[in-house]
């Protein structure tokens, strides 16, 4: 048995559609289960629909409902196969119109319907192209996750779940990627780009022999090709690399992708639906050879809260305050530096300098706080064999009057990170690849 997920360019249009179905077909003795995005541009799409419902603007609506009509009339399907979904999304959307009242549960439940009705088109036309397929949704595939909406974790009861309802099937699955439910059935989502999640969740409860991420780049780049023109693809990754990547910013892998995979070493292969030849990246528990630098990843909306206290000196339990201001938030931070006298910290943009967190850390020490900033994040498993490394980071950077404002070796030692002004972020990329990898 393997996964296959395909992405939302994947997805994106008739003629992708055809493409993605012909590549499931052609691995049919594999017994695909197949985990879909929503088609390309819909996720965005419902989320405006959402937020402009509230002022009573449905042109969102209209738009999701012509992309859908549009698909499966180009696809030869039967019209009405998704009419129950956008009906109940209109209603949803009417519903926070009348309301002015749009909660997180109300936005997971419009984002759902992206994979509601993708998962059915491609089932139907799996089925019509003669493999008899069923779509069901994440929730009925058995995963569950927390309550946390917008960025719900899943539970590992999921996998007991996922192995008693999806093994054995009679038909060809194709599940919803990114969506869930949490323990009183209401809908949850697994956080943007958590198909591929879900993907990997599936694999370890059906025991699969491979986790496929089908997108529209030929695997996991040296760095995002849209930023460094010269990245190339990496054939094998170690499974402690990718995460780290993933986690600090490249898009190709939702952040806990690898998590899952890890558990029952399970390869995550990374293949273009559109050159569907070539092999792609294999992620694996640990290669058999490999660069000293594997890749760049930038993270971007970064912010940095810098608490200066001369209290800190020679007092302990100082940090252990701090940081209970972001558990009691439920805020996570991604970097941490320290100095005799102060501690700065990155969050993700979203957080932004909020002002509870600012009004809770002022108790503890002066506050500075800088929106607009970006993790670059140098990954490679030879990192931690190679002193000299760090040097050559700092100097390709400073020697083009570019400041760094935080740097940090993660404790996995396979990971140096930099905190630069967001403006700086591309230029910084593309010095480290140009430097770290090109040269190499
Ligand atoms: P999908 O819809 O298939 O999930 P995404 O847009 O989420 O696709 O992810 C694929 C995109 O990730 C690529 O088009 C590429 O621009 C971007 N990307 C960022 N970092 C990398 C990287 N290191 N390697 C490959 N692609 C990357
Ligand atoms: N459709 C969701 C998103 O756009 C999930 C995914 O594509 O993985 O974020
Ligand atoms: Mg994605």
């Amino acid at each position: 048995m393997i996964v296959m997920k395909f992405g939302g360019s994947s997805v994106g249009s008739a003629e992708a559609i055809k493409k993605t179905c012909s590549i499931v077909i052609n691995n049919i003795e594999k017994q695909p289960y197949v985990v879909v995005s929503a088609l390309s541009g819909i996720t965005d799409l419902l989320i405006s629909s959402a937020k402009t419902a509230k002022s009573g603007d449905m042109e969102a609506l209209g738009k999701i409902k012509d992309t859908h009509k549009e698909v499966i009339s180009a696809l030869n399907l039967d019209p009405k196969i998704v009419d129950q979904e956008l009906e109940e999304l209109e209603t949803t959307l009417k519903g926070i119109a009348y309301l002015h009242e749009l909660t997180d549960r109300t936005m997971d439940t419009i984002m759902s319907f992206g994979e509601r009705c993708s998962s059915k088109i491609i089932a139907a036309y799996l089925t019509a192209q003669g493999h008899k397929s069923s779509a069901f949704t994440g929730w009925d595939a058995g995963i569950i996750t927390d309550s946390v909406h917008k960025n719900a974790s899943y539970l590992a009861d999921s996998y007991d779940r996922i192995a008693e309802r999806m093994k054995n099937l009679d038909v060809l699955p194709v599940i919803t990627g990114f969506i869930a439910h949490d323990a009183d059935g209401e809908i949850t989502t697994l956080g943007r780009g958590g198909s591929d999640l879900t993907a990997s969740i599936i694999g370890v409860g059906i025991d699969a022999d491979e986790i496929q991420i089908w997108t529209d780049v030929d695997g996991v780049m040296t760095c995002d090709p849209r930023i460094c023109s010269n990245a190339r693809t990496l054939p094998t990754m170690s499974f402690r690399e990718a995460s780290e990547l993933a986690y600090f910013g490249a898009k190709i892998l939702h952040p806990k992708t690898i998590q899952p995979a890890v558990k029952k070493n399970i390869p995550v292969v990374v293949k273009n639906t559109f050159n569907p030849e070539f092999d792609g990246t294999r992620v694996i528990e640990s290669k058999v050879k490999g660069n000293t630098i594997s890749g760049i990843a930038l993270k971007r909306n970064v912010t940095v809260i810098t608490i200066v206290s001369s209290r800190m000196l020679d007092a302990h339990g100082f940090i252990s305050k701090i940081f209970k201001v972001f558990d009691d938030l439920k805020i996570s931070v991604d970097m941490v530096a320290t100095s005799e006298v102060s501690v700065s910290i990155t969050l993700d943009g979203e957080n932004g300098c909020r002002y509870d967190v600012i009004a809770e850390l002022s108790k503890l020490g002066e506050v500075k706080c800088e929106s607009d900033n970006a993790i670059i994040c140098v990954v490679g498993d030879g990192i931690e064999d190679n002193p000299r490394l760090k040097g050559r980071i700092i100097n390709a950077i400073t020697s083009n009057d570019i400041i760094i404002k935080m740097i940090s070796q993660g404790a996995s030692s396979i990971n140096v990170g930099l905190v630069v002004k967001g403006s700086d972020a591309e230029k910084a990329a593309k010095l480290l690849h140009d430097e770290l990898i090109d040269s190499e």
